[in-house]
């Protein structure tokens, strides 16, 4: 959905836009920081720790110190806004088949060199076109448009965070669910609090190396494991994408690595999803993916003995389906983003009565 839409279908009583645009109807205390004696913050929403002289901004360049206090700029300041299938994100385990009102706002905590929408997370607010979105209002636009789940994605929802926990309570009021796309770049007890909020959370695992991390990213893997393993302590629905980029993170060895950590740290259950890279941003000098390479990463995290395994951006691969661990049955069946059919009885592969899990309801009937 473009923004036009977005206003339409929300009723938004007031558009803005531009550097000219004054922040006041977007500014909230921002949460997790220090007090630092010379009016300096130290920001603990995420692992870089900024450290920020007053009228300063951190990394992310969406949350300011003003006079000692420290503010999130970007708080119902949205800027992208569309209505995409939940397979888009992608969630798998997470009712299938529905629609997901998503949107971003400018920032984000790290920079990928292969960022697809490097244009709003690179930028900073004043940078992009913006539409005042309060909470109460995203939440009626999701039900208005018939999205049972509001996404926080595209950028990186952890620099929005005020506004992804603020907009989770107004849809929960309004009877639609939460998700949250991240990098999974995020300290403990913040993680903690979001993942009791939102109803499921699916990370981007850049790479299994660090050495990526550093040269691609401008982050570290470490932090992101540690996310990985809170969440599965906290039990919030979670699953991963792992985006497999020619000669950067495709190695059998990687994979293999990848693969014993899963298994050893968050179980067999974790739908893992292998997506194919297409050139972007400040890696355009690499090709697509071989779909023969996204294949070999599945063969290795199956002969590891995960249970679900998939290859993304490939549109009619079979292994876009989810099979019954136990029978090896196709318990929910798609082609592309589209969910062709759901074979699945309270969570239970109707063939063997084995357990699927995730969050099925209003999933597409077969
Ligand atoms: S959220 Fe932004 S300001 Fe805070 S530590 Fe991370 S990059 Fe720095």
């Amino acid at each position: 959905m473009d923004r036009r839409t977005f206003l339409k279908s929300a009723t938004l009583p007031c558009i803005v836009a531009g550097a000219a645009e004054s922040d006041a109807q977007f500014i909230v205390e921002a949460r997790f920081y220090d007090k630092l004696p010379y009016k300096k913050i130290k920001c603990k929403l995420c692992p870089r720790e900024c450290v920020i002289d007053d009228r300063e901004r951190g990394y992310c360049g969406v949350r300011e110190n003003r006079g000692g206090v420290y503010y999130s700029l970007v708080h119902s300041r949205v800027c992208s806004a569309h209505i995409d299938p939940i397979e888009k994100k992608p969630f798998f385990h997470f009712m299938p088949g529905s629609l997901a009102f998503s949107l971003a706002t400018a920032g984000c905590n790290v920079n990928c060199k292969m960022c697809q929408n490097w244009e709003i997370s690179q930028s900073r607010p004043e940078q992009v076109r913006n539409t005042y979105a309060p909470p109460k209002m995203v939440a009626q636009a999701a039900r208005q448009n018939s999205c049972p789940v509001i996404a926080y994605t595209y950028s990186e929802p952890v620099v929005f965070y005020e506004y992804v926990m603020d907009t989770a309570d107004a849809g929960h009021a309004a009877g639609v669910k939460s998700v949250v796309v991240t990098g999974g770049y995020i300290q403990e007890e913040p993680l903690k609090q979001m993942s009791r909020k939102v109803d499921a959370i699916k990370v981007d695992l850049k790479a299994y190396s660090e050495k990526f991390y550093q040269e691609v990213v401008n982050g570290e893997l470490k932090p992101v494991l540690n996310a990985l393993v809170t969440l599965r302590k906290q039990g919030v629905w979670n699953e991963i994408v792992y985006l497999v980029i020619p000669t950067l993170n495709d190695s059998d060895a990687e994979f293999k690595g990848l693969a014993r950590w899963v298994k050893s740290e968050l179980g067999l259950d974790v739908p893992l999803h292998f997506s194919r890279f297409h050139p972007e941003y400040l890696l355009k000098n690499l090709p697509p993916t071989p779909v023969p390479t996204l294949e070999r990463a599945k063969a290795i995290c199956d002969a590891e003995g995960l249970h679900y395994v998939y290859i993304g951006n490939v549109p009619g691969h079979p292994a876009e389906s989810t099979y019954c661990p136990k029978c090896r049955r196709a318990v929910v069946e798609r082609a592309g983003f589209t969910v062709l059919a759901t074979r699945l009885n309270k969570g239970k592969c109707q063939f063997c009565q084995q357990t699927i899990p995730g969050v099925w309801e209003g999933a597409v009937k077969g």
